[in-house]
């Protein structure tokens, strides 16, 4: 019976919540900055001292594994989180891309080109579409490319010597003195991507090293925002693209021991290596295919569906997947002691998300929501409508202070309670029923012996 008032009390409560809270005037629209630190894998908040991002979360919300979208890579996963899409729709695939048509080639440092790009369209470009309203990006991959001909209205050029300091000081002021307000605005960090790749996440003493400098970075802009009085009016998203795995020299699947280097090019490397097959794809498939047992090859109409990376030209005719700590290379020694790109299912790959303002309850934990889940939610917060994407809105409502949500336990005990009243009203119309219908009395024809005629 408790759990059928708390139900009639919940509807109430969300009906309320949609007629007055999911409808803020955005005239006061909420500002959103979001954060990414590279590489930020989902356990090093629990195995690492980080004060300031757990105060952080204390007073907001915590999703502590995102499942990201595969590959693993950076710039795909950049570009899923600010589009909702995976990467077969968005069309950046890999950090190392060739495009057979047109012969382009894209890569970490060729990344200008709007072509590669214009496949989507990411949120700080709707958001400008929108009446009176700019984006501003102190960096994050495509934020200095002309995207369905619009950059954000306030941008830097990658430039990976440029200090966080220098960057974050440039994304506050954008968000505190443009006119028309800046409402949308984008940070990007280099780490703790760069030392989990040199040092591989294994190593303790560095890796402590490099997340203390980043928990001091996110100190830094809590303390920026409140001086700027911005503090309780913004909402923040710290977040990843990525985890990383630790990575070994005696481990690596050498495509020179199984195939001539003329019969393929290499078009993107470890541990997700995509290969342009030069001869017959057939061949070089059964070459590749029986080349090592701690990597998976596919053809591209092969690929797990749960990948969701097949419907793109840009991924090529076969792809090799190494297992967890492998590495492909042709014939060279291991350079670096940790990696991602590996299959999204592995929790090392799994990177995080924290948020706090006033769109966040505070205080509350979730345990997982997809990487492409987080751009319905920011489209809500921005009252954007969204594009089409991949994104499920309701994994996150959860974390929203203006939804209704019900977590599982008490799903099951509006349930119990709802069948309990069910049953109770059943039988109370049952009994009613009974008493009403008046009862026509049962008795049996008595025939006497002297009243029977036939019988003499
Ligand atoms: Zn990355």
């Amino acid at each position: 019976m408790l759990s059928a008032i708390k139900l009639t009390l919940m509807l109430f409560l969300s009906g309320f919540i949609a007629c007055y809270g999911s409808n803020p005037n955005y005239d006061s629209i909420h500002k959103l900055l979001l954060v990414s630190f590279d590489g930020f894998r989902a356990d090093y908040l629990k195995n690492y001292r980080l004060p300031h991002l757990q105060e952080f979360i204390e007073d907001g919300v915590l999703v502590e594994h995102l499942i990201n979208a595969f590959i693993t890579k950076t710039f795909p996963n950049h570009y899923s989180i600010v589009t909702g899409l995976y990467e077969e729709s968005h069309g950046i695939v890999a950090n190392e891309m060739y495009d057979e048509d047109t012969k382009k080639k894209f890569s970490q440092f060729n990344d200008a080109d709007p072509f590669w790009w214009n496949e989507a369209t990411p949120i700080w470009v709707t958001n400008q579409q929108q009446e009176n309203r700019r984006s501003a990006a102190a960096m994050w991959p495509g934020t200095d490319v002309k995207i369905n001909n619009t950059t954000p209205h306030f941008f830097m050029k990658y430039n990976y010597s440029v200090t966080f300091e220098e960057r974050m000081g440039n994304v506050t002021m954008w968000l505190n003195n443009s006119q028309p307000p800046v409402t949308f605005a984008t940070l990007y960090w280099e780490e703790p991507d760069a030392s989990g790749h040199k040092y591989g996440p294994d190593d303790k003493e560095n890796m402590r090293k490099v997340l203390e400098q980043v928990d001091n970075h996110i100190g830094s802009l809590m303390d920026k925002l409140k001086a700027l009085g911005l503090w309780e009016s913004i909402n923040v998203i710290i977040t990843s693209d990525h985890g990383m795995a630790q990575c070994f020299p005696k481990r690596l699947i050498k495509l020179d021991d199984c195939i001539g280097r003329g019969n393929y090019t290499l078009i993107d490397t470890s541990p997700v290596a995509a290969v342009l097959p030069r001869s017959n794809k057939t061949y070089v498939y059964n070459l590749l295919k029986n080349c090592s047992t701690s990597m998976k090859v596919y053809l591209k109409e092969e690929i797990p569906d749960r990948f969701h990376y097949r419907h793109n030209k840009r991924i090529q005719p076969i792809i090799l997947v190494a297992d967890e700590g492998w590495t492909i290379v042709q014939n060279e020694t291991l350079k670096k002691l940790g990696a991602h790109g590996y299959d999204n299912a592995l929790p090392s790959m799994h990177p995080f998300l924290a948020a706090h303002g006033p769109a966040f309850h505070k205080g509350y934990k979730q345990d997982t929501i997809n990487t492409v889940d987080i751009y319905p939610m920011m489209c809500h917060i921005l009252g954007l409508k969204p594009q089409p994407n991949n994104g499920t809105f309701t994994n996150t409502k959860c974390l929203l202070a203006d939804q209704w949500c019900v977590n599982l336990p008490e799903a099951i005990g509006i349930v119990v309670g709802v069948l309990m009243v069910l049953t109770t009203l059943t039988c109370l119309i049952i009994i009613t029923k009974n008493r009403m219908s008046s009862p026509r009395p049962f008795s049996r024809l008595q025939l006497q012996d002297d009243d029977d005629p036939l019988i003499g």
